[in-house]
């Protein structure tokens, strides 16, 4: 469902991607493992395209991102839940605001009963049923990952980008949110990129059905 070949990226003097090429299929858990400054941000962004690779091509279920319209790349952008590194929630709107905010601008059309309905349930998945009305300041850092998971999930995206989600947890919130990733993917039946550093993470997650690496070399099937 989604596919990269021979993709490089480039600034400047600085070969930040080069001969990257990986296949995920419907179903499955991908891990990418790269060190910091590897280009594991850069591949995610080449992905929905707020990156233009210097070459290679990106298909995204069936076709090239590169070639898309404007509107086709917002319908594909629609099914793909991509979730920032920095995680980033609107801090003036309460956790039940934020997600929302995304289920009213892609899923247009639901009543207020629905909203509510769905950002109870998705709430209640992420474990946080009882933080409807707090404002993301009131959250820990390990509360704010699980909303913006939530976020993301809530428009039933069929992929789902997992830029560094543990990074900067401790270690026991980071293996909760591990967990939570793989009751995600099992609950909404998505395909998922798993973007991080830390190789124990990585080795830990028990659906993770192939893995490889960002920089010079490549593997896969682990
Ligand atoms: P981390 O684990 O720290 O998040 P990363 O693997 O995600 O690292 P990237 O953010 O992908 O690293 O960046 C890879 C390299 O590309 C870095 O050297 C960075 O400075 C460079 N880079 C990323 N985006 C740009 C940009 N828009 N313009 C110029 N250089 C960039
Ligand atoms: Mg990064």
């Amino acid at each position: 469902i989604l596919e990269i070949d021979h993709l490089a990226k480039a600034f400047g003097s600085l070969d930040v991607l080069n001969n990257l090429s990986l296949k995920l299929y419907n179903g499955e858990n991908l891990v990418v493992l790269g060190k910091s400054g590897s280009g594991k941000s850069v591949l995610i962004k080449c992905i929905v395209r707020l990156l233009t690779p210097d070459q290679g091509t990106i298909k995204v279920f069936g076709e090239n991102v590169n070639d898309l319209t404007d509107k086709g790349l917002e319908e594909m952008r629609e099914k793909i839940g991509f979730l920032f590194q920095s995680g980033a929630l609107y801090d003036s709107m309460t956790v039940k605001e934020n997600l929302e905010f995304p289920l009213k601008r892609i899923k247009k059309g639901l009543s207020r009963k629905e909203i509510d309905a769905k950002v109870e349930e998705v709430l209640d998945n992420v474990g946080l049923g009882q933080t409807l009305n707090k404002m993301p300041s009131e959250l820990s850092g390990g509360m704010r990952k699980r909303v913006s998971l939530a976020r993301t999930i809530i428009v039933d995206p069929m992929i789902m980008l997992y830029d560094e989600p543990t990074t900067g947890l401790d270690p026991v919130t980071s293996d909760e949110i591990s967990e939570l990733i793989n009751e995600v993917k099992a609950k909404y039946k998505t395909s998922s990129i798993i973007i991080t550093h830390d190789i124990e993470c990585a080795k830990q997650r028990p659906t993770a059905s192939s893995c490889c690496k960002t920089g010079k070399s490549i593997w896969k099937g682990a």
